[in-house]
């Protein structure tokens, strides 16, 4: 067998005839280059591992062009997964999650996962959207060889073993993707790679390092903390559990503070408590809402606040204040 490397101008239409008559292909990424076949065709992803001379059981990573087609490789896809494809997706990061059953054997190492990649190299995104199937590939290396960075890298490799190298220059990235198992309890990096675990973190709020470790949000977490205050803000499901609350977190030495509406706050009684008023009623706390939370900030160390319900515009309310409390009620 002849390899040749041609450029995405001159080769795409071979490289397509090539994946749709269940052949390979080598493409750039801007992690490493890949050795790809349709990843629906068990019978072509198993001259991936022919011409790797890698074994079966490692899986491969399915590259897609559009982030719609992960609904064809992949099902049960959590919020969770949802945030990091949305913030990290194209990009150097493969996403594990639970495999659809049009995926075969052949990919996952019969694991009931895929490993599911978005690259953003555009001759990898011409290539895979022309293929109009997922790509599945892994590094286009022969097995213990290093992770090729150049078309020339993966010649020097592979001639003899694969009919075609899409020439995408040398890769911005240069390592592999960070792979993250978003089917596991506490999403877990498998493998490191540019999308770091604090990036991570920041989307997920907690990850697991690859090394076991909890990596914890050290900015606020973009998903559900938005408008957040800088200290700890809890939603107090009642009055006497605000009060609860207030006890509790002065005794651990906190200067806390509860906001609350006028008429909540004569329902806590008596007694020597920071609060904040937000005035009458709902509307009155909409408008007042944000500038209590940037005072108590400044003026105390834990938030205590009312919890306004489901309905009309308690519920809007509650969607800013959720997203500063994270969601903790108490
Ligand atoms: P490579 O980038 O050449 O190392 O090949 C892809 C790598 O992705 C494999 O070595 C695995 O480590 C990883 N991978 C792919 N799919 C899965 C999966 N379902 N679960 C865990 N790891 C996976
Ligand atoms: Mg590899």
């Amino acid at each position: 067998m002849q390899t040749k490397i041609v450029s995405i101008e001159q080769g795409l239409d071979e490289a397509v005839e090539l994946i749709k008559s269940g052949d390979i292909v080598v493409f750039p990424t801007e992690t490493v280059y890949g050795l790809g076949a349709n990843a629906f065709d068990g019978d072509a992803v198993r001259k991936i591992f022919e011409a790797k001379g890698r074994p079966m059981d490692n899986p491969l990573i399915a590259h897609i062009a559009d982030i719609s087609w992960i609904d064809r490789l992949a099902i049960d896809v959590s919020d969770e997964a949802k945030a990091v494809i949305k913030a990290f997706m194209p990009g150097p990061i493969t996403v594990i999650l639970k495999r659809s059953k049009a995926v075969p054997d052949e990919v996952t190492a019969g694991l009931d996962t895929v490993g599911i990649r978005f690259p953003i190299h555009t001759v990898a995104r011409q290539f895979i959207m022309a293929c109009g199937v997922p790509i599945a590939a892994p590094s286009a290396n022969t097995s213990t060889k290093i992770s090729p960075t150049r078309a020339e890298h993966v010649f020097e490799d592979m001639q003899g073993r694969v009919p075609l190298i899409l020439q995408g220059g040398a890769c911005e990235v240069g390592i592999e993707s960070t792979i993250v198992d978003m089917t596991a309890e506490v999403p877990t990096i498998l493998r490191p790679g540019a999308i770091t675990q604090e990036l991570l973190a920041n989307v997920l709020g907690k990850v697991k390092n690859f090394d076991g470790k909890i990596i914890v949000a050290k900015a606020p977490g973009m998903k559900y903390k938005h408008y957040a205050p800088s200290c700890e803000m809890v939603v107090a499901t009642s009055p006497k559990s605000a009060v609860d609350e207030y006890v509790r977190q002065k005794a651990n030495g906190l200067n806390p503070v509860v906001l609350a509406t006028s008429r909540y706050l004569k329902d806590l009684g008596k007694g020597d408590i920071n609060v904040i008023d937000l005035g009458a009623n709902d509307e009155d706390a909409m408008r007042n809402i944000y500038g209590a939370m940037h005072e108590a900030q400044d003026k105390y160390d834990y938030i205590i606040c009312q919890d306004f319900g489901n309905e009309g515009l308690g519920a809007s309310i509650m969607n800013r204040i959720n997203k500063a409390s994270g969601g903790k009620r108490i």
